[in-house]
């Protein structure tokens, strides 16, 4: 598929803004073929016009007619084949092998949503059929799910299939019947522009409304936040820095109608060691840790950052094994320069705190012009932490740091003072679990997910995935922005009241 540069907007291409940027190739820094236009403010606003005024025919689709559109698109996806995975490829380093699972879950994506729009399940309707008391009538109350207005989704650099423009975001705010509104993310503005010509593709192969999705490239803060500002938006999905995702949510909430906002941001995923796993197995574990921190360059919202462990010989030889795994991490290109530069500032940020030591990092030579961050590993004290608590904010790339604890209530009290992280870890026996419950209690309140004996890198997604957190880790702790649950975001309650049953929608009579 020829790239162009040009927006998706209701089905009809547009490039009507001077402004135009260009991806880049962060194994060589060289920009990449095709200038993208930035979004005018008018285009803009028509994508989110089209949207609202195809809202009302979108609700009254069927779910087969909406799962039919999601399979469709899924199956187009992987027609796609090769292009889109070279394209995702020269934009973000990824390997291939890396981009073709993630193509595998964005189409997954595609096909569970398709059997909850099918099904309707999501609705989830409540019936509390009326009648006579002795003392009164009581009311017939009927409670289902519906679209909550049109949607705009902000994808990540990290995932350019699985978290980006046919990403759960997109889907699911889809499965619901709800218009999306994607503002294409800058560091792969390619990939984005061959999804975005299969989801519009598809929508007018069914002939359904056009105004169900429009795709804008943008690179100006000023673009993005006419996005949010838009009277006609109904809720909107960031998944991005938390200083990006604060910004954005301070703008939906000050508009004179607040929407939801849910912004899914950074976390430094804490791990707990407690001592009976690193007296049985402190090799394996410190392996499977460097695992985890160097997955995907360590650019994974789950990277277990910190790490607590009690002093010791074992603690010693856990932090021996994981410096010997790092240095024979090799150098890999990140996903572009600009999170290369902030990995590299982040990390002289950890140095320069005094009382942190680097324990080792990649023994190899590094070549900055190819953005290649290095693994880095740093130890210090339970001390120095709770001094420096800024130390474990998210550095976006392979580093972490491990802490030595002198009791458990040392450990406690880190977990009682963290703010909201997306998962917190814990490595122990059975017995330790079961010795520590009140850690257990206390991360049930910091995080969204506890992993017992494994790493918080590699989210399945199914039914049960709880990805989310307290705030700053997202902006509301209930929901999951990963898993069947996610559809929820973009739902609505709404009642009807003794209302006949011929006129009630389907899914409400009995
Ligand atoms: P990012 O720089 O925040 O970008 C995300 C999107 O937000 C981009 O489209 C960006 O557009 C826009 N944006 C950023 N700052 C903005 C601002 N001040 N005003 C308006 N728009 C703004 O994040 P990223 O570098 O792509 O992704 C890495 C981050 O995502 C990491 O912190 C990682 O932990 C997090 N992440 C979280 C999850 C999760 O599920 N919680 C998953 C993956 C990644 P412009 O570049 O055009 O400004």
């Amino acid at each position: 598929m020829e790239i162009t540069g040009e927006h998706f907007i209701a089905g009809e291409r547009s490039s009507i803004g001077d402004a135009t940027f260009t991806g880049i190739n962060p194994a060589t820094s060289q920009p990449l073929p095709v200038e993208f236009h930035d979004a005018t403010l008018a285009e803009i606003d028509s994508a989110i016009t089209a949207a609202d005024e195809d809202f009302e025919t979108l609700q009254k689709l069927d779910g087969k007619t909406l799962a039919a559109l999601l399979e469709t698109i899924g199956n187009r996806i992987e027609e796609a084949g090769d292009a889109l995975l070279e394209r995702a490829h020269l934009e973000t380093a990824l390997p291939m092998a890396r981009l073709k699972a993630e193509r595998g879950r964005c189409i997954n994506g595609c096909r569970i949503f398709a059997e909850i729009a099918r099904t309707q399940s999501w609705r989830l309707p409540r019936i509390d059929a009326g009648g006579a008391s002795s003392t009164r009538k009581v009311p017939d109350v009927r409670t289902m799910l519906v679209g909550i207005g049109p949607v705009v989704v902000f994808g990540a650099s990290n995932f350019p299939l699985a978290i980006s423009v046919a990403g759960t975001d997109t889907i699911c705010a889809l499965a619901t019947g709800c218009p999306v509104i994607v503002k294409a993310h800058p560091a792969h503005p390619g990939t984005c522009e061959i999804l975005a010509s299969i989801i519009s593709s598809s929508i007018a192969d069914a002939g359904l409304p056009r105004g169900m999705f429009s795709m804008l490239q943008s690179n100006s803060i000023e673009s993005s936040q006419a996005f949010v500002e838009h009277p006609s938006v109904s809720a909107v999905a960031f998944t991005g820095s938390t200083k990006g995702g604060r910004a954005l949510f301070d703008i939906a909430n000050s508009r004179t109608n607040p929407i939801p906002f849910y912004g899914e941001m950074g976390s430094s995923n804490p791990v707990f060691l407690l001592p009976g796993a690193l007296a049985e197995q402190s090799e394996s574990i410190a392996k499977g840790y460097i695992r985890s921190v160097n997955m995907g360059v360590g650019q994974f919202c789950t990277n277990p950052a910190v790490v607590l462990g009690m002093e010791g010989d074992d603690l010693e030889s856990f932090i021996k094994v994981a410096g010997d795994q790092a240095s024979e991490a090799e150098p890999k290109t990140m996903l572009h320069p600009g999170i290369y530069t902030a990995f590299e500032s982040g990390r002289q940020e950890i140095e320069s705190i005094d009382g942190i030591s680097k324990v080792a990092q990649s023994d190899f030579e590094t070549n900055p012009v190819a953005n290649e961050a290095v693994c880095a590993i740093y130890a210090s004290e339970f001390s120095v932490l709770d001094e420096n608590p800024h130390a474990i904010e998210e550095v976006f790339g392979p580093t972490s740091t491990i802490y030595r604890c002198q009791s458990i209530e040392q450990m406690m009290k880190f977990a009682r003072g963290l703010d909201g992280h997306l998962t917190a870890t814990i490595h122990g026996t059975e017995q330790d679990l079961l010795d520590n419950q009140d850690l257990v209690t206390i991360l049930q309140q910091k995080v969204g997910r506890i992993i017992f004996n494994g790493w918080p890198t590699g989210i399945e997604v199914c039914n049960a995935m709880h990805h989310g957190g307290p705030y700053p880790a997202t902006t509301h702790s209930y929901f999951t922005s990963i898993g069947h649950q996610s559809i929820f975001r973009f739902a609505k309650p709404i009642c009807f009241q003794d209302f006949p049953e011929s006129a009630l929608p389907e899914i409400l009579r009995r």
